[in-house]
């Protein structure tokens, strides 16, 4: 499939047209912004590390009968997936409180929850992404009922076989945002991407950070901490 123009420039990816309308490239970028854009940096390597996770993540996903929106790997940062009008909602899974729960809630970080945290965001950067429940969505008719049920249905069959799968790179995964969308067949699948941007993964016997919090908080080691879990994705 060709590539052709430019569709659209987001904070960490690029999207392309191809040359079937049901089909776009996405190009990872070293980019990075936390707290609503208002931080800017860039992290080498991070685009190709979010490019590799994201696609193996997605596969191990699908062979769960999970869809995604993930067709081929391209190249290093460059991956084919099936074009989506994506459902402007952030779906975010805790299972650890941190970061913003951890602050409304007034409780400190690192205390698992007794059950998983189902949270949904409504997707707009002028607004900073505010928390929404079930019955905004419908009324403002973000998305369907139905279609509403799958994505909590999926989102927590996502985080047992993500939880399940970290565990064993000795990681623990704390929270996470997903994103979904709809095919132009009308196929609810999992876009967006799956990495250390989008997760908090605490090693778990150092209870270490291995994730964007590095850069959002200036802890340092930043492109280290990629790497780390690329290696230990990779078995390495
Ligand atoms: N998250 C994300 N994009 C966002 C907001 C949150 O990928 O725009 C992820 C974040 O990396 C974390 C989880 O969602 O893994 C929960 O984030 P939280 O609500 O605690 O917000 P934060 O503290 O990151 O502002």
């Amino acid at each position: 499939m060709e590539k052709l123009n430019q569709l659209y420039e987001g904070k960490a990816k690029k999207v392309f047209a191809t040359s079937d309308p049901n089909y776009v490239i996405v190009s990872y970028k070293d980019d990075a912004t936390a707290f609503n854009g208002l931080k800017k940096g860039t992290i080498a390597g991070k685009g190709e590390v979010n490019n590799r996770m994201s696609n193996m993540l997605m596969t191990m996903l699908e062979k769960q009968g999970i869809p995604t929106h993930f067709v081929k790997e391209l190249s290093s940062r460059e991956t084919l997936v099936r074009k989506v009008s994506i459902v402007p909602l952030e779906v975010i899974v805790r299972n650890v409180t941190a970061g913003s729960l951890a602050k409304r809630l007034g409780v400190e970080e690192g205390i698992t929850l007794k059950r998983t945290v189902l949270e949904y965001c409504y997707k707009d950067d002028a607004l900073g992404d505010p928390m929404v429940n079930e019955y905004h969505i419908l009324a403002m008719g973000w998305t369907s009922e139905e279609t509403l049920r799958k994505i909590a249905e999926y989102a927590l069959r996502i985080n047992d076989i993500l939880k399940a799968y970290f565990k064993g790179l000795n990681i623990d995964l704390i929270d996470f945002k997903l994103e979904f969308g709809i095919t132009s067949d009308g196929q609810l699948v999992l876009a967006d991407e799956i990495s250390p941007d989008t997760c908090r993964f605490w090693d778990s016997s150092t209870h270490e950070k291995l994730d964007k919090d590095r850069f959002r908080r200036d802890l340092g080691g930043v492109e280290d901490a990629y790497r780390e879990m690329m290696r230990r994705i990779e078995g390495k």
